[in-house]
């Protein structure tokens, strides 16, 4: 589709090693190489090259599935041309998932900072966003005056599809403002806490509140992992969740409405592959979740 001809530059390694045709492919996989409003740790720019290095370097079975990975039909298109402004970068985001989603394909989109999920949300025009993360990305503005960034795109997401169909897992990390706000627009969170103590019971609860949902959104924050598993992440916290939490979370919760998924935040030269390892074996597994739904 044009967009993908316009907006991507193609790229020697692909991720998990090979190139399924775009006509045979399930996934559409693209890097969005953009961090211009990271306040801390940026350089997750680079992290798209870094999850495909790392992800041509680890096995390939699921054990959760019983999907071997390199079965997957994965389309990789390379990665975003990079633009100027985060208002250019989510509208050429708009165009190319629109296309993924017009053509039947998931879209997997690698970040990047996760400001970058608000051109997912765009092009979804509804549904509900599921997203993981330390922090709830509820604040109106910030850094100072700004409305569009990476710290207040969850509120953004908001006032896109309605507090009711926002879902937070895995926060721990937020201003007195932004609980505020999640409380007085009863928005529904879970934090690392409830993931970690109470699985099963934090899911049911997510998956009631799913129930009435036509179409899904996955995003996952890396920063929801522990900093001791995933430390090259734009802004670290304590007391995170391991992968194999994440990994069961989704598990539980994945079903034939989820339209596709991005992983965003790595900025992969704050450890030596570690982060980045973990990202692609996240990305990995939930793609095999996904296939085997069509099972
Ligand atoms: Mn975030
Ligand atoms: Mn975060």
């Amino acid at each position: 589709m044009s967009s993908l001809k316009f907006h991507l530059s193609g790229e020697s390694m692909t991720f998990n090693g090979k190139q399924t045709p775009l006509k045979e492919a399930d996934f559409i996989f693209f890097g969005v190489p953009f961090d211009s409003t990271s306040t801390y740790r940026s350089g997750s720019r680079f992290a798209p090259d870094a999850i495909r290095q790392a992800s041509i370097n680890i096995e390939t079975f699921s054990m959760r599935t019983g999907i071997d990975a390199s079965d997957l039909k994965i389309y990789d298109s390379g990665n975003m041309v990079s633009k100027v402004g985060v208002k250019e970068t989510l509208k050429a985001i708009v165009e190319v998932i629109t296309d993924c989603i017009k053509m039947g394909k998931i879209p997997v989109m690698v970040g990047g900072e996760h400001t970058i999920t608000l051109g997912a949300v765009e092009a979804l025009r509804g549904g509900m966003i599921i997203i993981f993360d330390a922090h709830m990305d509820l604040r109106d503005r910030y850094p100072e005056d700004a409305r569009i960034s990476h710290a207040t795109v969850s509120r953004r997401i908001c006032e896109i599809v309605g507090d009711e169909n926002l879902i937070l897992l895995g926060v721990r990390a937020f201003s007195k403002e932004e609980y505020a706000y999640a409380k007085e627009k009863r928005i529904f969170f879970r934090t690392s806490e409830d993931l970690s103590k109470n699985l099963l019971k934090t899911v049911e609860d997510v998956k009631e509140k799913i129930k009435q949902a036509e179409k899904i959104w996955i995003s996952i924050d890396m920063d929801v992992i522990d900093p001791s598993m995933a430390p090259a992440v734009g802004n670290p916290e304590p007391e995170g969740i391991t992968t194999t939490k994440l990994l069961d979370t989704l598990k539980h919760i994945i079903d034939s409405r989820v339209v596709g998924f991005d992983l965003v935040e790595v900025s992969p030269h704050y450890d030596h592959g570690v982060t980045a390892i973990q990202a692609a074996k996240i990305i990995l597994e939930t793609c095999c979740l996904l296939e085997k739904i069509k099972l």
